[in-house]
């Protein structure tokens, strides 16, 4: 049966079509589908072809969102009822009986180009990506929620430091920083994966986890390299020149993020910093999990709230916004009261501003870590849901809000994908 009203949305980068209010899909130029709306619950699909539900619930009496990952099969099963979801549109095109939304006197055959290509990315294809995707890339540990759409480009691999007890992301990955020319190859590989789905992503992260711990002297050439692969938009453009130059650079790049963990962030200047910013790096964002240096140690992290602020205060006189992640939870009872005080003094003195983003994120402790190994030692108790709620929300009452300035959201790495 086919439903009513259904739509097709043309961009110059993807294409929504929406068979019901509530059954929404949206499709890279590529025919790939990337993220939907189906009875409440959305769907996003990874470039290594895994699909993440989302749904509002609750969870310790607290309203949530939950979130999972499908298996294969049922990953499948979407898909194959989406696809046949696209057939009947396609019938409904051909009758006319779809509502054409866009740009252009070619709408009509715009969109029967975009659905076609849709159609053809059968499930066959997106598995067969998944094996392109390793060929491409090694696997993405992280990236921050406002960075999920960017181009990861990996100018390291792994972590440089690695021994942080709560953090597993590039556990087993050996550290490595690429060569100019390796880069090179690695940006083609990535242009050759993506095609023309490359027009969805307007920003680049330079990844891995800390990326610019790359010296400045090789980090320079990469950044360069960078600009050799992409038009960049130019700083300083007004708003209707910047729709121009988007119409005309439909690839082109607004600008390059980066994570900096502290202890590497002091070895960089302001002078440093400020030759990134002519390059286009937009924001690092920097883990402090905590203000406070005695719950840094019992984690195993290098450096000291002080360092942090000192690359804040580096990046900031540079021009360079931040992101600053905190991390509630961690440590549990015996270090709460240390870190709500610690951290939002540390967190009054970054004095984030305009541009900034201040991330609390809840801590997710990994199975069988360091971490849970030395918490039993420290006789450390978990904070419960409602207990780390109410962490965050004392921190964030000693920051003056709304004077703070900074943007602060919510950071949940279980609904990380690229
Ligand atoms: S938290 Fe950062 S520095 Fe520590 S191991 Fe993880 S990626 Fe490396």
């Amino acid at each position: 049966m086919m439903l009513s009203e259904p739509k097709i949305n043309i961009k110059p980068d993807s294409m929504a079509i929406t068979i019901r209010p509530d059954r929404i899909y949206a499709f890279d130029r590529t025919g790939r589908f990337v993220i939907g709306f189906k009875e409440g619950h959305n769907f996003r699909r990874s470039l290594d072809n895994r699909f993440m539900e989302k749904w509002g619930g609750f969870f310790d009496g607290m309203k949530e969102r939950e979130r999972r990952f499908l298996t294969e099969e049922e990953a499948r099963g979407f898909y194959e009822t989406l696809r046949q979801e696209l057939v009947a549109l396609s019938g409904a095109l051909a009758r006319g009986e779809v509502e054409l939304i866009g740009k252009g006197d070619r709408l009509a055959s715009e969109s029967r180009a975009w659905l076609d290509r849709a159609l053809a990315a059968d499930w066959d294809a997106l598995s067969a990506d998944r094996d392109r995707f390793y060929r491409v890339y090694a696997p993405v540990g992280i990236l921050p929620p406002d960075q999920y759409l960017s181009l990861v480009v990996q100018a390291t691999l792994g972590c440089s430091y690695n021994k942080c007890t709560f953090c597993d992301f590039y556990r087993g990955q050996r550290f490595a920083i690429k060569k100019p020319a390796e880069f090179r190859q690695h940006l083609a590989a990535i242009r050759e994966f993506f095609g023309e789905a490359v027009y969805l992503r307007k920003n680049i992260f330079l990844a891995d986890a800390n990326a610019l711990v790359i010296p400045q002297n090789q980090l320079i050439p990469l950044m360069r390299e960078l600009h050799e692969a992409f038009a960049f938009m130019p700083y300083g453009l007004q708003a209707e020149e910047r729709i121009r130059w988007r119409d005309s650079h439909p690839d082109g790049m607004e600008g390059v993020y980066a994570f900096l963990d502290a202890f590497s962030g002091r070895k960089k200047t302001v002078e440093d910093f400020a030759a990134l910013r002519d390059l286009h790096l937009k924001r690092a964002y920097i883990g402090l999990e905590t203000g406070d240096d005695a719950l840094l140690a019992f984690l195993n992290k290098p450096g000291t709230a002080g360092d942090a602020c000192e690359a804040v205060a580096a990046l900031k006189a540079a021009g360079v916004p931040v992101g600053v992640i905190v991390m509630t939870g961690v440590g549990g009872d015996r270090f709460s009261e240390g870190h709500i005080r610690e951290t939002a003094q540390t967190l009054r003195q970054m004095a984030l501003g305009d541009g900034d983003i201040l991330y609390f994120s809840e801590f997710v402790e990994h199975s069988g870590g360091e971490y849970a190994e030395r918490a039993a030692e420290y006789g450390v108790r978990p904070l419960s849901r409602p207990e780390i709620a109410a962490q965050q929300q004392e921190m964030v009452s000693r920051l003056n809000l709304p004077r703070y300035g900074a943007k602060v959201a919510k950071y949940d790495i279980r609904e990380f994908v690229y």
